[in-house]
């Protein structure tokens, strides 16, 4: 099973993440994470990463696009994975299907995590993350609805779009989520 997840910063990735990667067996690929990893190991990439996460801006395509392309090659990621914070931008879901129509491997599914602006502050100022304060947040959202909001056109065109509403509790929504994918 190849998946996306997509949705605004506060719409519940992770969280759903997890279950559905324990529902699949396969492995969650969060481009996030890898980059909260790498400047813990203040590796370059870490470096370079760290000023544009900060801000709340995005890192540049080409970082995260070779990042993913370099892990997507490990054997772990053979039968499935789950992305979950990539693509975010056209450019980036261009590379992916560029990369996954080489290998003839079309994504099974977006899942598109739904939840309301109101909402997505309440619930991201009561997250306690580096990237987490009030002007960061807003940048975040604005760099949502700006360049990773088209993407649910963009797969929506391509026919994997699966639209779920991300309110309600943790296991309400998996089940939503499960219930798009069997549909
Ligand atoms: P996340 O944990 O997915 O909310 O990502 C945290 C931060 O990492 C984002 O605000 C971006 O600065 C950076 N980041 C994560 N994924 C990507 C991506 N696919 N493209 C560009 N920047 C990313």
């Amino acid at each position: 099973m190849r998946l996306v997840l997509l949705g605004a910063p506060g719409a519940g990735k992770g969280t759903q993440a997890q279950r559905l990667k324990e529902k699949f067996k396969i492995p969650h690929l969060s481009t996030g994470e890898m980059l909260r990893d790498a400047r813990a190991k203040q590796s370059p990439l870490g470096i370079e990463a760290d000023s544009y996460m900060q801000r709340g801006q995005l890192v540049p395509d080409q970082v995260v696009i070779g990042l993913m392309k370099e892990r997507l090659s490990q054997p772990d990621c053979l039968h499935g994975y789950l992305l979950d914070g990539f693509p975010r931008t056209v450019a980036q879901a261009e590379s992916l299907d560029k990369l996954l129509a080489e290998t003839n491997k079309p994504l099974n599914a977006v899942l598109n995590l739904e939840v309301k602006e109101p909402e997505l502050m309440t619930r991201l100022l009561a997250r306690k993350r580096e990237d987490d304060q009030e002007e960061t947040i807003r940048a975040r959202l604005k760099v949502y609805a700006e360049q990773t909001a088209p993407l649910i056109d963009f797969y929506k065109k391509k026919g994997v779009l699966r639209s779920v509403l991300g309110m309600g509790s943790m296991d309400e929504i998996f089940e939503r989520l499960i219930q798009s994918l069997e549909n």
